[in-house]
Formats: C-alpha cells, sequence, structure tokens
C-alpha cells in the first residue's frame, strides 16, 4: 500500500510517501481503507519526537484520525462486515490493565495509564490501510462524510470529554469556550449549544469568532481588543459563567 512514512523524528521533510506492506490483520481485527485522514496536533508531535508519553519504532506510519470502509474482517469478528463505514478510535484498548487503580476502571479508556495508541504505538492513518481491533473501530452514520468524521473524532470526543462527562453541562447554564477557532473549541460550541447552555466564545480574530456564531454561539468576544473578563462579568450581570472550556 502507499503510506506517508517516517524513518526519524523531525520537520516535515521527514515525512516521506512509499510502498509499505499492507497491515496483516489477526482474530478480532478490522482492515479499514482509508477514504479521509485527519492531521491532528498529535502527528505533529509524532513526527518532532515530543511524545514522551510513547515509543516509536521506525519505520512509523503517523496518523491518529481517519475514516473507510472494511475490506477486511478477521475471524471472531462480529460487530463489522466488509463494506461497513468505520472510523478506528485512537485510544487502542487491550481490555486489560496493569495498572490499579487507574482511569480505565471509570470508563476512561482514553487516558488509561496502559494504554496504546492509533498513529503513536501503532501504524496510523497516513495510509491507504489500517487495521485496528473491532473493538476500537465505530460505525459510521451514513449522515457523516468521511472528510468531516476524520477530521473530528479526536476533537470532538476531547470537546464532549469536557463539556458534559467532566463539566457536566447543562440546559441554562452558561459556557465560555476560550481559543473557539481550534477544533476543540469549534467541537464544544456546537456540544455546549445542544447541551442548552448559553455559549459565549473568545477569539482573537473576526474570522473565528464569526465562524463561532455560525456554530452557535450566543456572544462572542475578541480578547486582543477586549478585555476577557470584563466583558464576561457585563454579558453575565456580574455572575460569571458555569464552566469554561478551553
Ligand atoms: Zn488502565
Amino acid at each position: 500500500m502507499k503510506a506517508i512514512v517516517i524513518d526519524k523524528f523531525g520537520g516535515p521533510e521527514v515525512l516521506l510517501q512509499r510502498e509499505v506492506a499492507t497491515p496483516k490483520i489477526g482474530p478480532g481485527e478490522v482492515l479499514i481503507r482509508l477514504l479521509a485522514a485527519g492531521v491532528n496536533r498529535f502527528d505533529v508531535t509524532t513526527r518532532r519526537g515530543e511524545i514522551p508519553y510513547a515509543a516509536v519504532s521506525f519505520p512509523h506510519v503517523p496518523g491518529v484520525e481517519g475514516a473507510g470502509t472494511v475490506a477486511e474482517v478477521g475471524s471472531g469478528v462480529t460487530a463489522f462486515q466488509i463494506g461497513d463505514r468505520v472510523v478506528p478510535v485512537l485510544t487502542i484498548s487491550r481490555g486489560v490493565c496493569r495498572h490499579n487503580p487507574c482511569y480505565c476502571q471509570l470508563g476512561w479508556d482514553n487516558i488509561c495509564r496502559d494504554f496504546d495508541k492509533l498513529g503513536l504505538t501503532s501504524w496510523g492513518t497516513y495510509a491507504e490501510y489500517v487495521k485496528a481491533s473491532e473493538h476500537n473501530v465505530v460505525h459510521l452514520p451514513r449522515s457523516l462524510s468521511f472528510t468531516d468524521a476524520a477530521t473530528s473524532m479526536v476533537a470532538t470526543a476531547t470537546a464532549w470529554e469536557l463539556a458534559i462527562s467532566r463539566a457536566h453541562l447543562r440546559q441554562g447554564e452558561t459556557a465560555l469556550v476560550n481559543a473557539v477557532g481550534g477544533a476543540v473549541g469549534s467541537a464544544a460550541v456546537q456540544i455546549a449549544r445542544l447541551a442548552g447552555a448559553r455559549v459565549i466564545a473568545s477569539a482573537g480574530s473576526h474570522n473565528k469568532l464569526e465562524l463561532a456564531r455560525q456554530l452557535g454561539a450566543d456572544e462572542v468576544i475578541n480578547y486582543k481588543c477586549q478585555d476577557l473578563e470584563t466583558e464576561v462579568l457585563n454579558l453575565t450581570d456580574g455572575r460569571g459563567v458555569d464552566v469554561v472550556i478551553e
């Protein structure tokens, strides 16, 4: 298969396209033909070697985000069939954990201390194919395009964890979403709005704030020309916000 490979850490020049062996799947695994891949900050820090928590062995295929269709299923796979629209999940759960206590006991596999990560500890999505355990693959609804899915999985899950799982944002509350121009901020505005919250968004440029309004922000603050704290207090009658997401 064709893939973007790195043989050493460095700048963008270490990313090389070449033919590599297509991953071979084992029992319980799924081979995904990728139709879209995101470019995530993880990919940049991996390429630079700024990843203290994960060992990369070369040659390595980066890429933590992608979407595609199932090309092959291993023995014992029950949840997927060839042709299914799917997304591989960044965190690769082993189903067992060597640590106790650990966050995975709370259902937070994404911060398990005993994790593998797609595109970090295994080959990622800068390729025609990627393999994953069926437990780390989710079905993609028809309403979501491959490109939207590939660029939103990590950011949307992060925003959900911040706003809903951790902050328990609820209808009637007010949320301040800082750095709204980024992927997590864009997702957080939409999730907060859908949760029924009043959303105040901040960013340093008019274009980012305009996008935030289109995504559902009720109020916007340009912190380059407005004082964030003063504006937030003005917009909330001096009360402040219930949740800050940044
Ligand atoms: Zn764990």
